[in-house]
Order: structure tokens, then sequence, then C-alpha cells
């Protein structure tokens, strides 16, 4: 293929672009991928611990409840048309295996997100894409029945272009959300970005000083609404700084579009509020501070030193009650079941694992992934205003939104 005439621009080689590309070629289509680093996919080799959690196991209504509403309904065709199953499957036939693990999460059996890439390289080769790296798109504009691409040593034209330059979170990795900056320069609705899936800051001090603990099994909620009570039951790690893990990061998006300065931790998620009483009831044998502390930590199995903050907090807020009245004990009960964390801010985009906000839902049609405004346009993945919480929904989101885009662009060159 001549790379100076191609059918099909995507911009971005990473899940949505890659898969994306290897669809419209492989329907038969030209297709040129531009990618700005050294080589694609480098948020790829550095997700899930470097393990690469590619999906879920959840489909149907399961996996699209997973996300927010209005994105659940509007990403039903492109979980549809490519499920996770479908994913899986995918990657099967070019010799990746995948295993389930804890969270219905699936990962690439040999546990290295190295095979993943390549098995999408791979097909991408196969299909005739011509890929070019270090090739940064600086612009994006309509002439006439074309799209301009920008480039730093010249331009390309094309009938149709695949946005897929991600989001700004990790800017390292090549997302610095130039993709936004052209979307809005065409005049296109965009929604407020934050960071999300990141840790949070707290400035509790004796939050911070349970630092390199984990609680699990733990939920986070956020309580401080009536328009939201989010609760993600995932584990959480007490740090330097305040929350990381996978609970307090799923509420993290959430809590700065909502303005929230508090999430309350769930420190005995399995044990509902009068099992809890019964069971601090049944471990508190009379005496003091360290009573308490023997109970929780029975009745909970939370290690001592967050047991000792659930018992101090208590105390601090009734001293003058004797330790072993029953107030004490409910006042226990609802800490540990709800224990408030006061949030200052987060570490921000160069530790969020994906943007929430992006472009408008409304500007795409959710069967085609075509901007309805700027006729050529599609757009995939993280630019999109979706964002699922952790667990592999963010890249089985990029791969369906992606490979519809490339499915449809393909058939509308084709007509
Ligand atoms: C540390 C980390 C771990 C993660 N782990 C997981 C996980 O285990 N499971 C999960 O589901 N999700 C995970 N995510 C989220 C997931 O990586 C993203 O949701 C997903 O990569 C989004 O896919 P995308 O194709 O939209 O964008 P990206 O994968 O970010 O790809 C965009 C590509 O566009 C390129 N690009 C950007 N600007 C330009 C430009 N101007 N010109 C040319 N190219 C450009 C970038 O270099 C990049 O290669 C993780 C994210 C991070 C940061």
């Amino acid at each position: 293929m001549s790379a100076d005439r191609p059918d099909l621009v995507v911009i971005g080689g990473g899940a949505a672009g890659l898969l994306g590309a290897w669809r419209a070629a492989s329907r038969g289509i030209r297709v040129l991928l531009l990618e700005k680093n050294r080589r694609p996919g480098v948020k790829i080799l550095a997700s899930g611990g470097g393990r690469c959690n590619l999906t879920t196991t959840r489909e149907g209504s399961s996996l699209l409840r997973s996300f927010r509403d209005d994105q659940a309904a509007w990403l039903k065709p492109a979980l549809s048309a490519f499920p996770p199953s479908r994913l899986r499957a995918w990657f099967h036939e070019r010799g990746v295996s995948t295993e389930v693990e804890a969270y219905e999460k699936v990962f690439p059996a040999l546990g290295r997100a190295r095979v993943v890439l390549e098995a999408l390289q791979g097909a991408v080769t196969q299909s005739g894409v011509v890929l070019r790296t270090e090739a940064s798109v600086t612009q994006l504009r309509p002439d006439g029945c074309e799209l301009v691409i920008g480039l730093e040593d010249g331009e390309v034209r094309a009938p149709r272009v695949l946005l897929a330059c991600g989001g700004e979170s990790y800017p390292k990795t090549g997302t610095t959300g130039d993709g936004y900056r052209w979307l809005s320069a065409l005049g296109l609705r965009l929604t407020p970005r934050y960071p999300a899936l990141v840790p949070l800051c707290s400035p509790d001090q004796d939050v911070r000083a349970l630092a390199g603990l984990t609680v699990e099994p733990a939920a986070v909620e956020l309580r401080e609404t009536a328009l939201t009570a989010a609760r993600f039951e995932q584990p959480l790690l007490f740090t330097h700084f305040g929350l990381s893990g996978p609970g307090p990061m799923d509420v993290s998006g959430e809590l700065l579009a909502r303005g929230l300065d508090r999430v309350h931790l769930d420190l005995a998620p399995s044990l509902d509020g009068p099992s809890l009483d019964r069971a601090l009831a049944q471990h508190f044998q009379h005496g003091g501070a360290s009573s308490w502390l023997r109970a929780v930590s029975r009745a909970t199995g939370l290690a001592d030193r967050v047991a000792a903050l659930c018992v101090a907090r208590v105390g601090l807020r009734h001293p003058e009650w004797a330790p072993d009245r029953r107030e004490f004990r409910r006042a226990l009960g609802e800490t540990l079941k709800g224990l408030p964390v006061l949030v200052s801010g987060t570490r921000g985009y160069d530790y969020a694992e994906v943007t929430r906000g992006g472009l408008d839902l409304s500007e795409v049609d959710p069967k085609t992934m075509a901007v309805g405004r700027v006729p050529g346009l599609y757009v995939a993945g993280e630019l999109l205003d979706i964002d699922g919480p952790i667990g592999g929904f963010n890249f089985q989101a990029a791969f369906a939104t992606g490979y519809l885009a490339g499915e449809a662009a393909a058939r509308a060159v084709q007509r």
C-alpha cells in the first residue's frame, strides 16, 4: 500500500488504534497507523503491573452494569459486537491463552503483557496495515472531503481518520491529551476531565501512619451526597500519602467529579452491622482499649494497627463512655463499617490509570464510532467519555470501540 493514499489513517497505536487498524485492514482497505512513540502499545506493556489485565469474565448485563448508566447504554452495541468472550477468542487464535484471576480479571496465561502486544502487532502487520512510528501528529483539520493530519515533518490526507490517541493519564507513555485539543478545535463538545483510577491523598496522619498495610476484603464508599452512592468492594492499601489499591482508585474519578472530600472504608464487608456487633460482643472480654483491640482483630481479622486506629477514633469521639458500654461497641461497629477518611486530592494524571471525561458521547454514533458533525472522523478508546473500574473494563471498552470503528470505516469505504 502506498502510505500516501490511505483509505483510513489511524492516529494512536494503543489498544483501540491497533484493533481498529487490524479490523479495517482485514476487511480489505488501505490503513496507515501513526504512532508517536518508537513502538506502539507502550501503555499495554505498563498495564496490570506488567501483566495486562486485558478484559473481564463479565458478559451481557453484568458487564454493562460495571460502567456508569449513561456509558453502559451507549457502550451496548460495541460490547455486544466485541464482548470479552470474543476478545479472548481473538487472542487465543493468535496464540495467547488467558486465565481468570480474582475479581473476574482476565490475564494472559503467560503472565506477561508483552504477549498481548505481540499478538496485536502481529495481527496488524499481517493484515497489511502500514505502521509509522515516531510519527507525532500535531494537527487534525478538515479540508473539503478530506481530513488533513499534520505531522512534524509534513502532512497526510485521507477521507477517513480513526482518532485513538488515548487520554492524558500517564503522560510519560505518550498520552498527553493531544486528541482533546483537536476535538475541541473541531467545535465538538467535551465533558470535564479528571484523573481517574488514581490513588488518593489524605491529610489524616493516623491513616498515613498505617503505610504498607493492606485490607482485603474491604470496600470503599462515597456517602457524601444523596446523588451518588458508589461502593467498590475491592482491596485497599494504606500509603505514606493516603490510600491506594483498587478500592480507593475506583472511587477517585467520581469523588473528583462530585467535588467530595472524604471516603468511607468498610473494613469488615463480609459482616453486616448486626453480625459485626455480635462478633465484637462475643470476643470482648472486659477491660480497656486493649480488650476492644483484641475483639476487633478477632471479629474482623484486621491487622492490629488498623484495629487500633478504629478503637482510637471511637475513643476520641466518646471519651466519656466506659469502654465496655454497648454504645461504644455500636460506635466501633459503625466505624469499622465506614471509617471516614479525609481526601485532600489525588496523585494526579502522572499516577492515574485513565482519564474520566472526554468526547461527549452524544457526538458519536455508538454503532459505528463515527462523529456526526465531522464527516469521515471516528473516535475510539479513552478519548471518549468512557471510564470503567479496575478489572480489565477499560481495555475491553477500548478494544470494542476500536473494533467497531475499524469495521464501520471499512464498510464506509466499500459502500
Ligand atoms: C499504569 C496503567 C495500568 C493500566 N492497567 C490496565 C489494566 O490492567 N487493564 C485495563 O483494562 N486497563 C488498564 N489501564 C488503562 C488502559 O491502559 C487504557 O484504558 C487503554 O490503554 C486505553 O486505550 P487507548 O487505545 O484509548 O489509548 P492508549 O492505549 O493510551 O493508546 C494511545 C496511543 O496514542 C499515541 N499517541 C498519543 N498522542 C499521539 C499523537 N499526537 N500522535 C501519534 N500518536 C499519539 C500514544 O503514544 C499511544 O500509543 C492501565 C493504565 C495505566 C496507565
